[in-house]
């Protein structure tokens, strides 16, 4: 089997490679390492080695392995990637660096009490319903300006939009589109892209990409 650091430097060297003829540098892309369902001891090969910046989607989850980690390396980043209920914003804003999945109104209401009461600003991606599927969360595109207002209202910092194509078909348009209405609202981050398209993604501008199985492996 191969070891995190080696997969660790063929993905970075795989985001070099792609930033290249795009005009882009490497650091511009920050890499998420999605360590969801993987234990402890499968991370710390990764932090042993000096990466930083991890994400999760389960806020239960995190709050079982995070803490003890970030004891021994307390510089790091962790992103919180996946669908957040209203109930959890508290613990989320307690233990997350980056929230990716802000996308109504009752969330946003949550998230902000929640930076109020611990007295912290965690930067929000906005998550966008890309391919408009009903199972999927995510802002509809076109309530996207309404709600980034809502978002500014509240004081919340936009760290940029979030989205996540619909399966199994070409991911190249969706990212094409949340690039084009990131300019649109004047937002700077894109968080696209996970191990099966991370490269696409990143020829479309993708500032964060989330990125689990080319890491660790196949997840249980
Ligand atoms: C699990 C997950 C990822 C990582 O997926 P891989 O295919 O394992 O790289 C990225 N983004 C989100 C939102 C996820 O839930």
């Amino acid at each position: 089997m191969e070891s995190a650091a080696t997969r660790l430097a063929a993905v970075e060297e795989n985001i070099a490679r792609i930033c290249k003829p795009a005009r882009r540098k490497p650091e511009d892309v920050t890499l998420i390492a999605v360590s969801k369902t993987h234990p402890p001891e499968k991370i710390t090969p990764l932090l042993e080695i000096g990466h930083r910046v991890f994400g999760e989607n389960r806020v239960q989850e995190a709050q079982g392995k995070w803490p003890e980690l970030r004891e021994r390396f307390p510089d790091t980043e962790l992103h919180l990637i996946g669908q957040l209920q209203s109930n959890k914003a508290e613990e989320a804003v307690e233990l997350f660096d980056v929230i990716h999945s802000l996308d109504r109104a009752s969330l946003l209401k949550a998230l902000a009490k929640a930076m109020d009461k611990a007295g912290k600003r965690v930067p929000c991606f906005v998550q966008v319903n890309i391919g408009d599927e009903d199972q999927k969360g995510g802002c509809p595109i076109g309530e996207l300006p309404d709600f980034l207002a809502k978002v500014r209202d509240a004081d919340i910092p936009i760290a940029g939009l979030m989205c996540l194509p619909p399966a199994d078909i070409e991911p190249a348009p969706f990212f094409a589109l949340l690039y084009k209405l990131a300019r649109d609202n004047g937002v700077e981050g894109l968080s696209m892209g996970m191990s099966g398209d991370y490269e696409t993604a990143i020829q479309l501008g993708a500032t964060h990409v989330r990125v689990g199985t080319a890491l660790f492996g196949p997840r249980g």
